[in-house]
């Protein structure tokens, strides 16, 4: 099975694809995740990346639709996955097609959690306050901003996108954690059995 999630930052996307991949033996890939592992390890890609997400504004696709390219065809990726944070604009979003097509894949859905704008705020907020030692960089109020206006210009019509496509489920991300986890678990028909076949 593969999945994508889609959402503004604070939207619970991390969260809720740790919880499913979990539970039903996908694998979590977060770009965002890849980029802060690859500015720590200061690799080439992690040089490139620093200032620009420290701004909050989004990596060049080649990096990104490369970083995917290879990661989704390790040996742990054979039973499906969640990409967490990408696509991030339809071009990525043409570029993942065009790459699944050529391996005869395809996505089975793309789970898009709905929050409203005042709430992204506070849990953002309450994420930078909580990270202790670990805050990401991009946390705080400029930055956020920055994040919140790139979603809205790139990110948000890869709704339309996928809706067109038929495979996009939108979830209401304001319930508690437990209540989205079920109701995504619900869009999705996921069973613990389908997982072994
Ligand atoms: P995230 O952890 O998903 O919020 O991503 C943090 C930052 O990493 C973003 O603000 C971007 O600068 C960069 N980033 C993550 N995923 C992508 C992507 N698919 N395309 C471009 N930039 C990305």
């Amino acid at each position: 099975m593969k999945l994508i999630f889609l959402g503004p930052p604070g939207a619970g996307k991390g969260t809720q694809a740790e919880r499913i991949q979990k539970s039903h033996g996908l694998v979590q890939l977060s770009t965002g995740d890849m980029l802060r592992a690859a500015v720590a390890a200061g690799t080439e890609v992690g040089k490139q990346a620093d200032a620009i997400m420290k701004r909050g504004d989004l990596v060049p696709d080649a990096v990104v639709v490369g970083i995917i390219a290879d990661r989704t065809n390790e040996a742990d990726c054979a039973n499906g996955y969640i990409l967490d944070g990408f696509p991030r604009n339809v071009a990525q979003a043409k570029a993942l097609d065009e790459m699944l097509s050529a391996r005869g894949e395809r996505l089975d859905a793309v789970v898009e959690l709905k929050v409203d704008a005042g709430i992204l705020l506070s849990r953002i907020e309450k994420r930078a306050a909580e990270t202790v030692g670990g805050a990401r960089a991009d946390d705080n109020a400029e930055a956020l901003k920055k994040r919140l206006k790139v979603y809205e210009e790139q990110t948000a019509p890869l709704s339309g996108y996928y809706q067109d496509a038929g495979i996009l489920k939108a979830i209401d991300g304001m319930k508690d954690m437990d209540a989205v986890t079920a109701d995504i678990e619900a869009a999705l028909e996921l069973k613990e059995t389908d997982i072994a076949g």
